[in-house]
């Protein structure tokens, strides 16, 4: 295998189960490198059980099935452990820290690094892209608007350099304008080589801005392929395009 499509996450029969409720039921998911790949799905088909499992951040429950990711096992690594090994999630309903200035919540997510001077070119570049969080610096994160608190998320976890972003549901709750923003900020970053796993109940944004999909359905994955032909899949429009 080729450095182009090495896997830097790889998921084999992962299986979760809450109590009696199986939310996981034995899935394959593989991301290469450079790849973005997204998991669309209904309400509760078990995307966030999914990358919560992958971050070590499900409630006390049966997991079963292995996570490898950059070649080693994730199983056993402590959410606080992730950020070191240059995986970055931005969680459904933001995360953000909301009695923390904005300004504050950008430092955070680069507390991993020690390069200062870096870390400022870094945090002007997201001002820059989000102009509204340098009018807004000194606000507590918590007085932002859910699609700013979204542009927050996104560029804290970025401050962190990752490998590989999780991300749960970027566009839930936003207004067009800010969806349309955010898929901007995603496709970019894709374009710098960031490698990405995109979770969307939007299917039809989430695979125009993917190189693969993946289907679930009730726990399982149903389909998978070229993002770019499950557009055009008369099964995905019929399900989640509303076509
Ligand atoms: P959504 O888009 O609504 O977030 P999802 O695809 O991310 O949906 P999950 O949140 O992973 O789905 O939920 C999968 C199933 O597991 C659902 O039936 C949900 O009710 C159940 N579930 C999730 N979290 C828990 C929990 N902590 N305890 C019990 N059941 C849970």
């Amino acid at each position: 295998m080729n450095e182009a499509n090495m896997s830097m996450l790889k998921i084999s029969g992962l299986k979760v189960a809450y109590g009696g409720i199986k939310a996981v039921k034995g899935i394959d998911l593989e991301v290469n490198k450079g790849e973005l790949v997204t998991l669309i799905g209904a309400n509760g088909a078990g995307k966030t059980t999914t990358l919560k499992a992958i971050t070590g951040t499900l409630p006390a429950c049966k997991v079963e099935g292995t996570i490898s990711y950059q070649g080693q096992p994730l199983k056993g690594t402590h959410s606080f452990q992730i950020v070191e090994k240059k995986l970055a999630m931005v969680p459904e309903g933001r995360g953000v820290f909301t009695r923390m200035s904005i300004h504050e919540n950008l430092l955070m997510g680069a507390y991993t690094r020690n390069d200062k001077a870096g870390i400022d070119a870094d945090v002007e570049k997201w001002y820059s892209v989000f102009p509204r969080l340098k009018e807004r610096s000194t606000s507590m994160a918590g007085t932002l608007s859910g699609g700013e608190q979204q542009m927050l998320a996104m560029a804290r976890a970025l401050m962190s350099h990752p490998e590989l972003l999780l991300l749960d549901e970027p566009s839930m709750g936003l207004s067009p304008i800010m969806v349309e923003k955010i898929f901007e900020v995603i496709r970019n970053v894709s374009k710098e080589g960031i490698t990405i796993l995109l979770v969307e109940q939007n299917a039809k944004l989430a695979l125009q801005a993917a190189h693969r999909g993946y289907v679930m359905d009730s726990g399982a994955i149903t389909m998978t392929g070229d993002a770019a032909a499950m557009l055009n899949d008369p099964r995905v429009q019929a399900a989640y395009l509303g076509e």
